[in-house]
């Protein structure tokens, strides 16, 4: 299994990949994220008073649109920011 030594988004590419920048700040989502929450962008603040089933459906939501993408024709498995042990699949 290969390991990703570069952290940036695999979605945007322009920031470091991580579970606040996909779930509050990633462009490649923002669609999706307006949808669901009524916002294009989330700060750290603003990600806290969103109620976390609206952060799963997004979560969710971002997996199903997007990693199947990033991770076209690879073994890899999601990025580990956002692992199964964080939002159970479904
Ligand atoms: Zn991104």
């Amino acid at each position: 299994m290969k390991v990703r030594s570069d952290p940036t988004c695999p979605f945007c590419q322009e920031e470091e990949e991580t579970a606040l920048h996909l779930l509050g700040r990633c462009s490649a989502l923002s669609t999706t994220r307006f949808t669901l929450l009524g916002l294009y962008r989330m700060d750290y603040n603003e990600l806290g008073n969103i109620r976390w089933p609206l952060l799963l459906k997004l979560a969710k939501a971002s997996r199903r649109f997007l990693w199947p993408l990033a991770y076209r024709g690879s073994a890899m498995g999601p990025p580990g920011g956002l692992s199964a042990g964080c939002f159970a699949y479904g």
